[in-house]
């Protein structure tokens, strides 16, 4: 995340004022194990942040906690948000009383398998810390972000990762060269619940192989990421929303390393060769008018 610091005048008072910037992530491998007793699935996914981002002002103004929505984005205002519970959170564990108006400006597609809302929640996390003065150290940070949600620690830090566990076992990876990425999100609706369910009882195959694109990420070799990428959320999901494969078809007809779904869907994106390519790409994409299209680049903040 990236934090700007400003104090502005309003009537006389120094109003504390932070601009956070929450980017959203791509899976460029998902693999999912079999279900645990405690109802989660193991994971086992590399993810990487994109440029493509959330910007989110947080200000002492109002009273409690008031989530402004910018642009009529269809994310609820209330605590179903979770920038608000990330705030009434900090507000219980450290008896914290002063107001916060949380504006946030959604550029991230919604429900759409890039993180959004967890990239919204980690970053709401830092910043309150700082501005409420709340004393943290780094493990305490993770439980917390872990207790918003299975993706919310990834984007503490963002950059590329591996991803365990829930989601919350995290070793970080350097993050790849900047490469331009082609991003389209079918109008459909897709529920991670509802995905999970689509998923065969007897285990998934084909799978990723997790081991050789961590090592390709290491190498920085862009193009075997994109000939390794696969999510085992594709083929089940696609089967109800055939749109997915056939953007997917028209992204490898392009300029492109290798293309995929991310997350749980129904976001489809492609590795580009060059701007140019994931351009042309989008223009072609763009004709369809229930797709929507980003032109976007690999992204890392602090590493
Ligand atoms: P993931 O891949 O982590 O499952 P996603 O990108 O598919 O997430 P989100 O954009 O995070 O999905 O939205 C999922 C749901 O969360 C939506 O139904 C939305 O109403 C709700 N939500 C709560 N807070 C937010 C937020 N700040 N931004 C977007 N959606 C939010």
């Amino acid at each position: 995340m990236s934090v700007e610091l400003g104090q502005r005048q309003e009537g006389g008072k120094p109003m504390k004022e932070l601009h956070l910037n929450a980017y959203a992530k791509v899976n460029l491998s998902l693999d999912v194990g079999p279900e645990r007793s405690d109802g989660y699935h193991e994971i086992e996914s590399v993810m990487h942040t994109i440029s493509l981002h959330d910007s989110i002002t947080l200000r002492e103004a109002g009273s409690g906690t008031e989530v402004v929505v910018n642009d009529g984005a269809n994310v609820p205002t209330d605590h179903r948000n979770l920038v608000a519970r990330t705030a009434e959170m900090l507000r219980e564990m450290f008896t914290v009383t002063r107001p916060v108006q949380i504006e946030l400006t959604k550029r991230i597609p919604v429900a759409a398998g890039l993180g959004g809302g967890s990239s919204d929640a980690a970053v709401t996390l830092l910043g309150l810390v700082q501005m409420w003065k709340l004393r943290l150290d780094g493990r305490e940070l993770l439980a917390l972000a872990t207790k918003l949600g299975a993706d919310v620690p990834f984007f503490l830090e963002g950059g590329g990762a591996v991803a365990r566990g829930k989601g919350e076992r995290l070793t970080y990876l350097p993050p790849l060269p900047t490469t331009w990425i082609v991003l389209a999100r079918p109008r459909v609706e897709v529920s991670t619940a509802w995905a999970y369910r689509q998923l065969p009882s007897g285990g998934v195959s084909p799978r990723p192989n997790t081991a050789s694109m961590i090592e390709a990420v290491k190498q920085e070799d862009v193009r075997e990421v994109g000939r390794l990428m696969h999510n085992v959320f594709e083929d089940v999901v696609a089967q109800t929303h055939p749109l997915i494969k056939d953007l997917k078809t028209r992204i490898l007809r392009g300029e492109s390393y290798g293309a995929s779904m991310s997350g749980t869907g129904p976001a489809v994106f492609g590795l580009m060769a060059n701007e140019a390519a994931a351009r042309k790409v989008a223009d072609d994409l763009r004709a369809d008018p229930n797709v929507e299209v980003h032109v976007t680049r690999t992204f890392a903040e602090n590493r």
